[in-house]
């Protein structure tokens, strides 16, 4: 299908199935984080935070989509492709994210809320690395994506 207008796509359920994925790897003993892409209002890739039980810095769910959707999806497909996230990607992850080249990203909680959850420092907005590549879009949902780590043991 070309011309996908992704503006129709059902933003809510998607995001809310991130954040099943988010607390899915809470439950797991992960970082409480999840992801889905989404093509033509449908989930194609899902996936969820596993650098404690991988014992890999790189598994944010957000960059392991990035790399799944590279060797699975081509470039146009990859354009017509949104990312629904519980949290804003940081850095690592938006630097992979610019080279899958999605349409664009919705998040629910900002990178600046999980400096304030983790007591890190803000680290550079996603819209600044994604900038001219995908679209940034957040904060959606914020009030159910903040439940998740004010939940968490922080
Ligand atoms: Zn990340």
């Amino acid at each position: 299908m070309t011309g996908t207008n992704v503006d129709g796509f059902d933003h809510d359920s998607h995001l809310r199935r991130a954040f099943d994925l988010a607390r899915e790897a809470a439950a797991r003993g992960d970082e409480p984080f999840g992801s889905v892409l989404v093509r033509d209002d449908t989930v194609v890739m899902t996936d969820s935070n596993r650098v404690v039980t991988e014992d890999d810095i790189r598994r944010h769910p957000e960059l392991h989509l990035a790399y799944r959707a590279c060797r699975e999806l081509d470039a146009d497909e990859r354009a017509e492709t949104v990312m629904y996230t519980s949290t804003e990607p940081c850095p690592m992850c938006a630097g992979g994210m610019a080279r899958a080249g999605f349409d664009r990203v919705v998040y629910s909680v900002g990178s600046d809320e999980i400096a304030e959850f983790t007591d890190n420092e803000p680290s550079v907005r996603s819209a600044e690395i994604l900038a001219g590549v995908t679209d940034v879009v957040g904060p959606v949902l914020n009030d159910e994506g903040r439940q998740i780590h004010e939940e968490f043991d922080w």
